[in-house]
Formats: C-alpha cells, sequence, structure tokens
C-alpha cells in the first residue's frame, strides 16, 4: 500500500495542528501508523489522497448513514447553498428537520437546534441545572458526551467516585459537581443519590454505550435510570447523539420504549453536516431564552445548508424498509465476522445494537468500562493494520463503535468479509 503522500501531508500538517489533526481521534495513536489524508468519499468508501480505495465502517464516527456524498444529500446542500449560506435569522427549514426529528422521536416536545453535539450535551445539563435548581451530576465510567469541561471527568476504579478532571485545564471545582457510576451498575447510581440527597440535577447516559466500543445495557438497566430519576425529581437525559437513528429509526428511546425527560442529538441529524440538538419535555424546554431565562444561543444554529442535508438524510431513512434493510446488512456483517474469528480461533466478543457494532478481541464480556478494557488492544492493532491493508477501514481504536451507511451493498459486505478472514488469521 503506497501512502506516500499522507506520509507528507502528515508531516505538513503537524507544523500547523497539535499532533496533525483537528481532533484526536484521527491521529492513528491507539493503533500505530499514522492517518490516512483523505482526498473524497463516495458511497461505502472513502479515497486517500494517494488514490488508495477503502470501504468505510466510519462513516465521518456516525453521521452518515447514507454513506458519503449521498446525490440527495448532495442536492439538497446544493440548492440550499445558491439560496444563501446563513441568514441569522429563523427559516422554514428548521421547521422541517425539527418536524421530522419529531415524527422518529415523539418524546421531543421542542428543540433546539445547535452546531454538535458537545454543544447539545452542555446546554442540556445547563437546562437541567436551571429547571432543579441543582448542580450536581451523574455521568457514567466510559461514556462520552462532548468536550465540556464538566463532562471530561474520569472515573475511579471500580467504585463510583466523585470525578477527578481527565485533562488539565478542566477546574477542580467543576469536575467536582460530575459525580461517576458505572455503566449497567443501579447501585453505584443509588448510592450516588443517597450520598447527595436533593442535590443530583441531572442523570446523563449513552442508552447504548457507544464511545467505549458498543456496550448494551442489561435489561433493566435504563428502566431503573428512569425510576430513580423520577423518584428523586432529577433529569434524565438521553444522550443520543450517536445512537439516535443508528440502534433504531427512534433511537434509544423508542428501542427501549423508555421516555427521557431530554433528549440530545447530533451526528445523523446533520447528514455529514455540523449539527447537534437537544429537546424533550415542553415544561423543561420552555425554560430555553427567550421563552425563559436559561441563555443559550448561536450564530450559525439551525444553518440552512446544515439543516437541509438533515432534512435529505432523515427522509431517506424515512423511506420503505430502508432502515430495516440497514439494520439486516448489518447483522449479516456481524455473523460473518463471528463466524471468521471462530474458523481463525480467535476468540472475541461481538456487540451490536441496530446498525452500531463492535468486535472486541477479549474473553469477557463487556458490560462496563472494567470489562470493556479487559480487550487486547495489541491484537485489535493487528486486525486494524491488516483490514487497511486489504482496503477495510476500520475506527482506529478497539474502544470505538463501527457503523454502515444505506451504501454498503451485500457485495462490499462480502469483500469486508473476505478482508477480516485473512486478518485475524494473521493476529
Ligand atoms: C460524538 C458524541 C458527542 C459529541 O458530539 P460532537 O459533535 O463531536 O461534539 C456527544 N455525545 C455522544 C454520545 C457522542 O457520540
Amino acid at each position: 500500500m503506497n501512502i506516500t503522500k499522507s506520509i507528507s501531508l502528515f508531516q505538513e500538517a503537524q507544523t500547523v495542528f497539535p499532533g496533525g489533526v483537528n481532533s484526536p481521534v484521527r491521529a492513528f495513536r491507539a493503533v500505530g501508523g499514522q492517518p490516512l489524508f483523505i482526498q473524497r468519499g463516495e458511497g461505502a468508501y472513502l479515497f486517500d489522497a494517494d488514490g488508495n480505495r477503502y470501504i468505510d465502517y466510519v462513516l465521518s464516527w456516525g453521521p452518515l448513514i447514507t454513506g458519503h456524498a449521498h446525490p440527495d444529500v448532495v442536492k439538497a446542500i446544493q440548492e440550499a447553498a445558491l439560496m444563501g449560506t446563513s441568514y441569522g435569522a429563523p427559516s422554514p427549514l428548521e421547521i422541517e428537520l425539527a418536524k421530522s426529528i419529531m415524527d422518529f422521536m415523539p418524546n421531543i416536545e421542542m428543540i433546539r437546534f445547535v452546531n454538535s453535539g458537545t454543544e447539545a450535551t452542555m446546554s442540556a445539563l445547563r437546562l437541567a441545572r436551571a429547571y432543579t435548581r441543582r448542580e450536581k451530576i451523574i455521568k457514567f465510567d466510559g461514556c462520552y458526551h462532548g468536550h465540556a469541561d464538566m463532562l471530561l471527568v474520569q472515573a475511579g476504579s471500580g467504585v463510583a467516585t466523585l470525578g477527578l478532571p481527565d485533562s488539565p485545564g478542566v477546574p477542580s471545582t467543576v469536575a467536582a459537581d460530575t459525580l461517576v457510576a458505572n455503566f449497567n451498575d443501579l447501585e453505584s447510581v443509588e448510592a450516588l443519590f443517597k450520598k447527595w440527597p436533593d442535590q443530583i440535577a441531572a442523570v446523563i447516559v449513552e442508552p447504548v454505550a457507544g464511545n467505549m466500543g458498543v456496550v448494551p445495557p442489561l435489561p433493566g438497566f435504563l428502566e431503573g435510570l428512569r425510576s430513580l430519576t423520577t423518584q428523586h425529581g432529577t433529569v434524565l437525559i438521553f444522550d443520543e447523539v450517536m445512537t439516535g437513528f443508528r440502534v433504531h429509526k427512534g433511537g434509544a428511546q423508542t428501542l427501549y420504549n423508555i421516555k427521557p425527560d431530554l433528549t440530545t442529538l447530533g451526528k445523523v441529524i446533520g447528514g455529514g453536516l455540523p449539527v447537534g440538538a437537544y429537546g424533550g419535555r415542553r415544561e423543561i424546554m420552555q425554560l430555553v431564552a427567550p421563552a425563559g431565562p436559561m441563555y443559550q444561543a448561536g450564530t450559525l444554529s439551525g444553518n440552512p445548508l446544515a439543516m437541509s442535508a438533515g432534512i435529505a438524510a432523515l427522509s431517506l431513512i424515512r423511506e420503505e424498509k430502508c432502515w430495516e434493510k440497514l439494520e439486516q446488512a448489518a447483522g449479516r456483517l456481524e455473523a460473518g465476522i463471528g463466524e471468521a474469528a471462530k474458523r481463525a480461533g480467535v476468540p472475541i466478543q461481538q456487540t451490536r445494537v441496530g446498525t452500531m457494532f463492535t468486535t472486541f478481541f477479549s474473553e469477557t464480556k463487556p458490560v462496563d468500562w472494567n470489562t470493556v478494557k479487559a480487550a487486547d488492544k495489541i491484537q485489535f492493532g493487528k486486525f486494524f493494520q491488516k483490514m487497511l491493508e486489504n482496503g477495510v477501514y476500520l475506527a482506529p481504536s478497539q474502544f470505538e463503535a463501527g457503523f454502515i451507511s444505506i451504501l454498503h451493498t451485500d457485495e462490499i459486505i462480502e469483500k469486508t468479509l473476505e478482508a477480516a478472514m485473512e486478518a485475524f488469521r494473521t493476529c
């Protein structure tokens, strides 16, 4: 595989960007080697600067459920651009995307668009604090909710503890209000409620964890969170930035039939352009300015290009059987990978919910961050490199979700499985 151009671009990039990238996960540090510089995307494929072609299972880390440069999405963006790229005033497109989202997720009674998932979660937490007039929040070890200060908090090992900042620059006073519980462990949540009664504004959770690799909720976990938060007058926030339209058309809240108070969205709803959103119960959303006192604003929020791309992507998903076919394709991929690993005698743990999946090189069933950590990163790194050599682009870390798009055909999945068969034999 010739990556000469990517190598020289990476050298140049390192002189202008910290680590040569504009988001750390892109740097390939967890798997060794260096990032590929991408020239273009088309359907299920990525093409790098040297002209190599890869089947893409990263899909911009989730958003591209309709694949790269889907003609409908491209057309929507082109048409929107001709009408002006930003107004700083309301437009009908915002209502159209909002209604489309609410059709899929009826728990969202009112919504506010922002520009990223990070903005969505930080705004939702501000809102939960404004609504409850409390300051502490609970998050789960191994769940990622964007890079806002209060969410960049590391968990103590095993037992739920007071958060310590996960990054220099996060004030300890901010981190101190973030309590950390174990995913899939209701007792760890109950203990925090017991210790800080009437002080917890919100519980924020990835209802299917995706940012430690895919870890589904155990039966009763989400139900338990719903009843504990109701009991304590705490706002339950489902961070569906990743799971929205991915684990089910209507997100995890529809799949598991749980009604969160607030939902955060991003990724898929922007059709590949930068969009985030938070929404939920009308009574809570009415506190957002200018309807209410909780301030939150954005110069480019509701951007017409982004709204148009989102509208186009969601209408593709709404087409008859579209999502169902997508999920079936994900199922075939999962079954094929399982079979290939078995034939090669490599022990793996597979997790998949809808169109999100992870292959853990592990003998331990992944249920939380502690069990996830048991996976063999070195072995994953070898598998990753071999897949890349064979033209399959996976997320460059063991602890990430894989995604497919509606343009990943049976034939493309078959090619992926051939590559996997060979990769398992060498790792
Ligand atoms: C990606 C992600 C975010 C952050 O979204 P950005 O658009 O990267 O800011 C937040 N929460 C979850 C669950 C995510 O997967």
